[in-house]
């Protein structure tokens, strides 16, 4: 359950009971899926709650709207402190954090008329788990680039990752790995992909997928361990060859990939590039930070 009748939510400025805050039918977004949201992560430091890379999700929000034309009339801090006082009032630390920018009722296909943003919370552990996943390849591929905003992470492309999932799952697998329209390696319905080779990185470059936030502390990590990246267009094939491999995102974190359909993949995860960026990553994110200190004093 995400939600209680204590719970808490921002919406509009305010914060108001989950359980008594509502939204019209005729919303653009619940029947189009023309709205835009984040997915965010807070941790408890020793300095108290940290929500990690609040900003750069908050600018990520920020463009996804602007990218589809949906105005966003909202101050980035105000979110960030808005959402540092939520986690506060919801007496929550380590914690699961969703801003959703929707838009009023509209039933025609232009718009939008007035745009309302919430933001609410709840502890959720590791999204897909802490075991190595095993994946299979989707019948489903990304949406093609030129057919939406790919780099905005949107409500409605999110179907495209159902499909993906609940095809994974019936037939078994942990989660879908997909292509992009050309079949070169893409993302997962809700991570980017990482596969180690020789000693090497590589990862699918920006243009296909959604330029994950985690993907980008994962290229600064590598970087500070002396990890080589690459990052470009690479095809299925060089994914069977690869040493090992793993996914990562805000909600998924580090994680392991044990297999693609039926390639294994040779190198013991313990002993992978990926573990210790795993390893790296959980330290990060769990790192005293100022930021983090200001604003739970400030915030009282
Ligand atoms: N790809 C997709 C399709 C996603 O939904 C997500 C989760 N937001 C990611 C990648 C990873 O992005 P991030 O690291 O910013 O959470």
């Amino acid at each position: 359950m995400y939600y209680n009748n204590d719970t808490l939510i921002y919406l509009n400025g305010k914060f108001v009971k989950a359980n008594e805050a509502s939204t019209d039918l005729y919303s653009q977004t619940l029947h189009y899926g023309y709205g835009v949201f984040e997915g965010v992560r807070a941790y408890a430091t020793e300095d108290g709650t940290r929500v990690f890379k609040s900003q750069e999700h908050y600018e990520r929000l920020k463009k996804s709207a602007e990218l589809i034309q949906i105005p966003f009339h909202y101050d980035v801090q105000e979110l960030v402190d808005a959402t540092y006082m939520l986690l506060k009032k919801n007496y929550l630390s380590d914690a699961y954090v969703r801003p959703l920018v929707f838009c009023d009722p509209n039933m025609s296909l232009t718009g939008p008329n007035n745009v309302s943003i919430m933001i609410c919370a709840w502890e959720w552990g590791a999204y897909l788990g802490d075991k190595q996943l095993r994946l299979t390849v989707s019948s489903f591929c990304r949406p093609h680039p030129r057919s939406i905003k790919i780099e905005a992470k949107v409500c409605g492309h999110y179907v495209n990752s159902i499909l993906a999932t609940n095809e994974a799952k019936d037939k078994g697998y942990d989660e879908a790995l997909l292509l992009d329209s050309d079949g070169f390696l893409a993302e997962g319905p809700g991570a980017n992909l990482f596969f180690e080779k020789d000693g090497a990185l590589f990862t699918p470059q920006l243009g296909n997928i959604l330029p994950g936030i985690t993907r980008a502390t994962v290229l600064e990590l590598a970087e500070e361990h002396g990890i080589e990246v690459k990052q470009g267009l690479f095809e299925p094939k060089e994914l069977f060859a690869a040493d090992s491999a793993f996914y990562c995102g805000t909600a998924a974190e580090v994680i392991g990939i044990a297999s693609v359909d039926e390639t294994v993949f040779p190198k013991a995860w313990k002993d992978s590039l990926g573990k210790k960026l795993q390893d790296t990553y959980s330290k990060k994110v769990r790192e005293n930070s100022t930021t983090a200190t200001t604003l739970s004093t400030t915030l009282s």
